[in-house]
Formats: C-alpha cells, sequence, structure tokens
C-alpha cells in the first residue's frame, strides 16, 4: 500500500525556485512571493512536486528526477511534463523595474537614459516626438550596453 498523504507549506525563504519536494519526508514547499505573482501556475507547480514524491513511492530513489517515470506522472495529471516554470524570475529580482530605455532625440542627439520612457518634448532642443527608444534589461549591463550605442546604431535598428 503507497502512502499517499503529502504535506504542502509554503516556505518564505525559497527565491527562484517556484516549489521543491522532499521526497522522504513527503513534503511540498511552495514559494510565495513567486507563486503570489503568478497564482495560476500553483497547480502545475504542486503536481510537479507530487510528481516527484508519488514516483519515490511507486518505484524508489534510483530513478532521474524528470525521467520517464516522472514524466507519465505528470501526463497522467493531465499536465505537460514541463521542467522548467515560466513565471519571470527577473521581474521579482529587480522588483518592478525590468527594462531601461535609452532615448535618443533624432534631432539634436540628445540622450536620456530613463526608467519609463517619456515621449514629448526634447529637452535639448525642444523637438517635440523625434525619439528613438531603445530598451534594455534593467541592471548594470543594460545600462552599459544602451550607453554603447550611438546614435547611429539607434537609428540602424531602426531602419
Ligand atoms: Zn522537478
Ligand atoms: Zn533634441
Amino acid at each position: 500500500m503507497v502512502d499517499t498523504a503529502v504535506t504542502v507549506v509554503w516556505n518564505e525563504r525559497l527565491t527562484t525556485t517556484a516549489g521543491r519536494a522532499f521526497l522522504r519526508q513527503g513534503r511540498i514547499e511552495l514559494n510565495p512571493r513567486l507563486l503570489g505573482k503568478a497564482p495560476a501556475e500553483v497547480p502545475m507547480v504542486l503536481v510537479h512536486e507530487t510528481a516527484h514524491i508519488a514516483a519515490f513511492r511507486l518505484f524508489g530513489a534510483n530513478i532521474p528526477a524528470h525521467g520517464r517515470h516522472w514524466r507519465s506522472l505528470m501526463r497522467l495529471a493531465g499536465y505537460a511534463p514541463e521542467v522548467t516554470h515560466k513565471i519571470p524570475v527577473d521581474d521579482l529580482r529587480q522588483g518592478r523595474r525590468r527594462y531601461v530605455y535609452l532615448r535618443v532625440c533624432e534631432q539634436c542627439g540628445d540622450r536620456q537614459l530613463l526608467e519609463a520612457p517619456r515621449y514629448g518634448k526634447c529637452g535639448g532642443c525642444s523637438a517635440r516626438d523625434s525619439f528613438l527608444v531603445m530598451k534594455a534589461k534593467a541592471g548594470p549591463a543594460g545600462e552599459a550596453a544602451l550607453q554603447r550605442l550611438s546614435l547611429a546604431d539607434v537609428r540602424a535598428a531602426f531602419e
């Protein structure tokens, strides 16, 4: 007789994993921050972790974590056996700021690095709506990449 009970708890300390399973304890921990942003993913994550525990109880410890046993249990439960979740982790790490924007005025070349794209009037030449805007992932690498772009680079990107 296979034990069918599992314990499910929220774990505030989880960062980038949506959930994890402790096979021998029959325990599942879910990430409230991550799943709070994507509540529709909760059933899938729960089934994913439960399938790990079920696979362990049915087939033992010497099976690959995401091998055919786990995959067939996922399918039995009506889910695609996908290994990674699609919740955008970058959003969480950087709060609401996902992108940084470089706004270049086509008239005078005035460059502004912005946290949100703003249009309207150029501070350099007062031209209206003559901006080209490029975006990169928020963070030092994205900002550096934008700083390196010349007006010609930006123009070329819009051709
Ligand atoms: Zn897994
Ligand atoms: Zn300008």
